[in-house]
C-alpha cells in the first residue's frame, strides 16, 4: 500500500514507519521535527519536513495514496492545560485539514493515533471502549473531539477509519525508542538513573489505594502497538469508524516497574517517595479484548521484563545522542 504517515519522526510514528517499510509498503513521512528526529525515520521512507496540516493537500494530490496514519500531534498533558490554544490548533485544526485533504483526493483509509486520556478518570477497570469519555485535560479533549469529526466524515463521505486509544506505550524496536528532549515518562526516566544521567527516580505517591501503594498502569510494547496500526489499516471499511483500546491488559505498579529496571540494568536505581502528581488516577488498565476479537491482534511482548529489556538495550546504546546526557 502507498501510505502517508504524519508525525512519522516521533517515537510511535517512526516505529510504525519502520514496520510498514519492512513489510514492503511505500511510505511517505511528513513531520515538522518539533519533537521527532530525522534519524528516527526509516531509510526506505520518503521524508518531507513540514506541517502535516499545511502539506496534506499537496502531498495527497501528488499521488495515488491508499491511506493515512495520522500521528502528528502535541501530547503533553500538563502543557495542554497551559496552552490549550496550541493543542486545539495543532491537534484538532491540523486533523481537520488532513481530513479535508483526504476527502478532496478521495483517500478513504485512516488510522488515527488516540489516547486513553479520552476516558478521563475510569469508573470501572479494565476500561472498555464503551466506557464514558470525560477527559480531564485539554489533550484528551482534543483527541476525543477528533473522533467526533472522523465519525461524521465516515458517515457523510465514506471514510473508513480506526481510532486507536493507547495506554502507556513503552519499550523499543530496533533503533527506535524513547529519547525526548523533555522526558516525563516513568520507564525512560528510571533508565536515565541507570545511565547515571539522574541521581534518583521520584515515586509520585506511595499512599494510593493499590496493593503496594503506588500507581498501576498498563504498559504496551511499541512493536505490538505498531502491529495494531497495520491491522487497522488493512481492515478499514469505507463508511465505518471503529475505536479500539490498546493496552496489554496487565497492570504494573510504579514500584514493580522500578524493580524490573533494577533487574535488567543491574543498577540499584535509588528511588524517593514524592508527593502525588496532579491528575494521576490510581489505576489505569485497558481491556483490549475488542481488537483481539475483531482484528485478531495478538500482542506478544506484554510482560514488563520484555518491555524494560528492549527499552534498556536501546537506551544504553544512545551514548552522546541521549538528550539526558549531562543532566542530573
Ligand atoms: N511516575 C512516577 N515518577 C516519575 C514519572 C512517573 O512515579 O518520575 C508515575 C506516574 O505518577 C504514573 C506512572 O509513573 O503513575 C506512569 O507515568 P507516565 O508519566 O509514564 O505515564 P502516564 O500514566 O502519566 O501516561
Amino acid at each position: 500500500m502507498k501510505i502517508l504517515v504524519t508525525g512519522g519522526a516521533g517515537y510511535v510514528g517512526s516505529t510504525c514507519t519502520a514496520v510498514l517499510c519492512e513489510q514492503g509498503h511505500d511510505v511517505t513521512v511528513v513531520d515538522n521535527l518539533s519533537t521527532g528526529s530525522r534519524e528516527a525515520v526509516a531509510e526506505k521512507a520518503r521524508f518531507i519536513e513540514g506541517d502535516a496540516g499545511e502539506m496534506a493537500d499537496e502531498i495527497l494530490s501528488s499521488g495515488d495514496f491508499d491511506g493515512v496514519i495520522h500521528f502528528a500531534a502535541r501530547s503533553l498533558v500538563g502543557e495542554s492545560e497551559e496552552v490549550p490554544d496550541q493543542y486545539w490548533r495543532d491537534n484538532l485544526g491540523t486533523t481537520l485539514k488532513i481530513l479535508n485533504a483526504m476527502h478532496a483526493h478521495d483517500v478513504k483509509n485512516l488510522v488515527f493515533s488516540s489516547t486513553a486520556a479520552t476516558y478521563g478518570e475510569p469508573e470501572t477497570i479494565p476500561i472498555t471502549e464503551d466506557a464514558p469519555t470525560n477527559p480531564t485535560n485539554a489533550y484528551g479533549a482534543t483527541k476525543l473531539s477528533i473522533d467526533y469529526a472522523i465519525a461524521s466524515y465516515a458517515r457523510a463521505y465514506g471514510l473508513g477509519a480506526t481510532s486507536l486509544r493507547y495506554f502507556n506505550v513503552a519499550g523499543a524496536y530496533g533503533s527506535v525508542g524513547e529519547n525526548r528532549r523533555i522526558e516525563t515518562h516513568l520507564i525512560p526516566l528510571v533508565l536515565q538513573v541507570a545511565l547515571g544521567h539522574r541521581d534518583k527516580i521520584l515515586i509520585f505517591g506511595d499512599d494510593w489505594d493499590t496493593p503496594d501503594g503506588t500507581c498501576i498502569r498498563d504498559y504496551i510494547h511499541i512493536r505490538d502497538l505498531a502491529d495494531a496500526h497495520l491491522l487497522a489499516l488493512e481492515t478499514n471499511k469505507p463508511g465505518v469508524h471503529r475505536i479500539f483500546n490498546l493496552g496489554s491488559g496487565e497492570g504494573y505498579s510504579v514500584k514493580e516497574v522500578i524493580e524490573a529496571c533494577r533487574r535488567h540494568t543491574g543498577h540499584p536505581i535509588p528511588a524517593e517517595v514524592a508527593p502525588r502528581r496532579a491528575g494521576d488516577p490510581a489505576k489505569l488498565v485497558a481491556s483490549s479484548e475488542k481488537i483481539k476479537k475483531e482484528l485478531g491482534w495478538n500482542p506478544t511482548r506484554t510482560d514488563i521484563d520484555t518491555i524494560v529489556k528492549d527499552a534498556w538495550n536501546f537506551t544504553k546504546n544512545l551514548g552522546d545522542r541521549a538528550y539526558s546526557a549531562g543532566q542530573r
